[in-house]
């Protein structure tokens, strides 16, 4: 096979805001996600991280959410609730999904690494879209500070994907946080991330939402240092990442991608 007929990789990650809306699952946006990926999946090989199993969890079960013990279990609740979902808008197209339950210790060690990555390979080579999270009811410092952002950069980077898409409830990255400053300008291209922006102040721009901006700024970094592409875009609207992955037109949406890789 010729090295321009092989589809690329890609991993999109999807943020818990854009997935819920009041405490419960947002179908319309399910929908819309999922016929997105259906036709990304036509010329890539997709693998989607998902976030939003404590949400999903909260729709079924309101337990408090301050607790450490209980968000693990409502994430444990809500994961087959997602999983059921995806599985459900996913269907009508024909597509099957899979549920890989990530943890640190599967990217610890290169057999590690590479017995993921073959089951990985193998959903992909068979046309099923692996849908990721971390594990969250066993992998407590996820919860407690962590975000599916740096996760899908270790996924494209260990399954070998080209680039990261991430879905967020911002349609990119400003040059300043737009909920405080109304000139703020989204950064079309940005080549490489300064340690400053590194240390920027958590935002999590919803009460389920655990990430912000530094956490999509420490992916991008991650996988700048590692010659691959990010692109920021929102998740509300998805015309502008329909336009960069479809189309080939940059349109609105940031591109992370280093100098040389352009
Ligand atoms: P998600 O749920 O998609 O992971 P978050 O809500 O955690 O996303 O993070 C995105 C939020 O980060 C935005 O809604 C915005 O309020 C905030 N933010 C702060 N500074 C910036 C910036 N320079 N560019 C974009 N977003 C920013």
């Amino acid at each position: 096979m010729k090295k321009e007929d092989l589809k690329k990789r890609v991993v999109v990650k999807v943020g818990t805001h854009v997935l819920s809306e009041n405490g419960e699952l947002c179908k319309k946006r399910f929908r819309a996600l999922c016929k997105f990926l259906v036709a990304l999946s036509k010329k890539n090989e997709v693998i989607l991280v998902s976030s939003a199993a404590i949400v999903s969890g909260y729709s079924r079960i309101k337990l408090d959410k301050s607790n450490l013990a209980n968000r693990q279990a409502l994430a444990a609740i809500g994961q087959p609730t997602l999983m059921h979902t995806y599985d459900k808008y996913f269907k009508k197209y024909g597509k099957l999904v899979a549920q890989i339950l990530i943890s640190g210790h599967n990217f610890d060690s290169r057999r590690a690494t590479k017995k993921a990555k073959s089951a990985v390979d193998a959903l992909l080579e068979n046309g099923v879209i692996p849908i990721i999270n971390e594990n969250d009811a066993t992998a407590t410092e996820e919860i407690v500070f962590g975000d599916n952002d740096q996760l899908s950069s270790r996924v494209a980077y260990y399954f070998e994907a080209d680039m990261l898409i991430i879905l967020s409830d911002i349609d990119g990255y400003y040059d300043k946080d737009p909920k405080r400053y109304s000139d703020a300008k989204v950064r079309k291209v940005v080549n490489s991330i300064k340690q400053k922006e590194l240390e920027l102040p958590k935002t999590a721009g919803s009460e389920f939402g655990t990430g912000g901006i530094v956490t999509k700024l420490k992916a991008a970094d991650y996988l700048l240092k590692h010659h691959k592409k990010m692109f920021m875009a929102s998740g509300f609207d998805l015309s502008d990442i329909k336009s960069y992955m479809l189309k080939g037109v940059h349109k609105g949406g940031t591109l992370f991608s280093s100098k040389e890789d352009v």
